[in-house]
């Protein structure tokens, strides 16, 4: 997906992929029948989809802030085998303006290694932080969770990723809701995990929201389509229900983690269902 820009009150926002990737269908639709989900996207022979890594530069005139990023350029082969990613976040984000050095605040929604990545590069085989200015900030339960390397997801959860950053005082972990800069914000949408964090960005009366993997996708609109990963499915519903009680009324700019093509909606209720006015 290219960069796509869209201003927000004083901010500027630039969705900035770092490239596409392939993950199994059935793990992105759940219980979702293949019947229903292969009409909003097809799959290839060995039932695999192509979806995106999506970041946001937020430019608040003050400061650049990046919220996630990415897989990034640390899998070892076999996993780059299967994911065929494409390492593209600091090439898309060069062709924004922007150096890694000039990235003043980093975000992570979830420890995921879809979604921080980027956080870290590997310089002699040790990881070092990518963008070297950067205060880094990430949900605290989320490292607790990660630092246990349970069966069920300890995949996922990447040391190299965080703990360097950890270690050196660059990341700082967040207990819950916070305002990290005026006008960015974070607060927690339990489903996917127990601690994912979205990211609100709010400026001139107007409101965006980083909803990251709780609605990952266009296609994941509907409350019901929860993806396989999620570690709590009702909570995820739930989260979604009262996403929409407010992001439906205050018309918030709705921005998309893993969408191959749309980056950003608003959210509407036509007929008792949420479909995607486009931006
Ligand atoms: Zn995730």
């Amino acid at each position: 997906m290219n960069n796509q820009t869209i201003s927000l009150g004083d901010f500027e926002l630039t969705a900035i992929s770092d490239g596409y990737y392939v993950a199994d269908g059935g793990a992105f639709f759940g219980v979702v029948p293949k019947v229903m989900w292969q009409r909003k996207v097809k799959s290839d022979e060995n039932n695999r989809i192509k979806v995106s890594c999506n970041s946001v530069l937020v430019r608040t005139g003050a400061k650049n802030v990046l919220i996630e990023t990415g897989i990034g350029s640390k899998l070892p082969e076999k996993f780059k085998n299967i994911y065929q990613n494409e390492e593209k976040l600091l090439e898309n984000l060069g062709a924004a303006g922007v150096g890694p050095e000039e990235i003043d605040v980093v975000i992570n929604s979830h420890l995921h290694f879809d979604h921080c990545g980027w956080n870290t590069v590997y310089r002699n085989g040790v990881a070092v932080a990518t963008f070297p200015r950067a205060k880094y900030y990430a949900p605290e339960g989320e490292w607790k969770h990660g630092s246990l390397q349970l069966e069920r997801d300890r995949v996922s959860y990447i040391s190299d990723n965080y703990d360097p950053l950890i270690r050196s005082g660059q990341m700082q972990l967040l207990a819950g809701d916070t305002e990290i800069l005026p006008g960015i914000s974070v607060a927690v949408y339990p489903g996917h995990t127990r601690n994912m964090m979205a990211v609100f960005i709010r400026s001139g009366g107007k409101t965006a929201c980083y909803i990251s993997d709780l609605i990952p996708t266009t296609w994941h609109l509907d409350v019901t389509w929860v993806m396989a990963y999620d570690l709590f499915p009702l909570e995820t519903i739930e989260s979604r229900k009262r996403y929409y009680a407010q992001a439906v009324p205050e018309q918030w700019l709705t921005i998309f983690t893993h969408d191959p093509e749309i980056p950003w909606i608003y959210p509407a209720l036509e007929g008792g269902k949420i479909v995607a006015k486009p931006v």
